[in-house]
């Protein structure tokens, strides 16, 4: 199937639900995202500041642009200026940083941002366990900052094909929300986002309460890191 094609599938996929699609272009060229622009689509990760710096600077100005790969501190001022959602928040050092550089900025908008949570068994590197994110929300220099806004939790689930598993983590997402939810966020509409799901795995999330899915090769087609 075509890019645009895909788009129109997952729009129609994900019609009856609250969950939205963030067409994930990593290593795909701007052509590419123009076509699946041009069918519609206006949401696009990234996992790479620099490279989505340079495709920000392409593409037109109206995409809402989300990172969603690790980000280092020194990372934050290439993508301060324009970008939507930081999906990767992974410690308050980088909320520090990413305040900073959007009232630097100047931004009319604060820099939506996501507590990335580390639900896999294979000990990644990046994320939280869900105390330490609790840990970041009570802090005073949480407290403090102005320019961003926390809009929910983001999970990559284990590279499995374990059902079981899979629920089971995205379960534990889900849970994690709810307690951040009803502890820090009563009240707080824009805290609403669990973005969970991939191309293998996103009908499992969609199931287990995902607002946000994120896929790359299934719309965009296999990555060629050769390049
Ligand atoms: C690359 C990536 C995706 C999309 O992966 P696919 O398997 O191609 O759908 C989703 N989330 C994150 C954090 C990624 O880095």
């Amino acid at each position: 199937m075509s890019i645009k094609e895909n788009i129109l599938y997952f729009d129609e996929q994900l019609r009856q639900t609250p969950c939205r699609l963030v067409a994930v272009s990593k290593t795909h060229p701007v052509e590419s995202i123009l076509e699946a622009y041009h069918a519609g689509h206006r949401i696009f990760g990234e996992n790479k500041a620099q490279e989505l710096a340079d495709k920000y600077e392409q593409l037109p100005h109206d995409i809402n642009w989300h990172l969603i790969g690790h980000l280092q501190t020194n990372k934050v001022k290439y993508i301060a200026k324009f970008v939507d959602t930081i999906q990767s928040v992974d410690s308050l050092k980088l909320l520090v940083e990413i305040n900073k550089r959007a009232e630097m900025h100047g931004r009319t908008l604060p820099i939506n941002c996501m507590l990335q949570i580390s639900i896999a068994d294979e000990k990644t590197k990046y994320g939280m366990t869900c105390d330490e994110a609790e840990e970041l929300l009570r802090s005073e220099e949480y407290r403090q900052m102005k320019y961003i806004s926390i809009t929910g939790v983001m999970g990559i689930a284990t590279n499995t094909d374990n059902e079981q598993q899979l629920r089971a983590e995205f379960m534990q997402l889900r849970n994690c929300f709810t307690r951040l939810k009803e502890t820090y966020f009563i009240g707080s509409d824009y805290f609403k986002e669990i973005s969970m799901g991939m191309s293998s795995d996103w009908q499992l999330a969609v199931a287990e309460g995902s607002t946000m899915i994120r896929v790359g090769s299934g719309i965009f087609g296999a990555r060629d890191y050769s390049k």
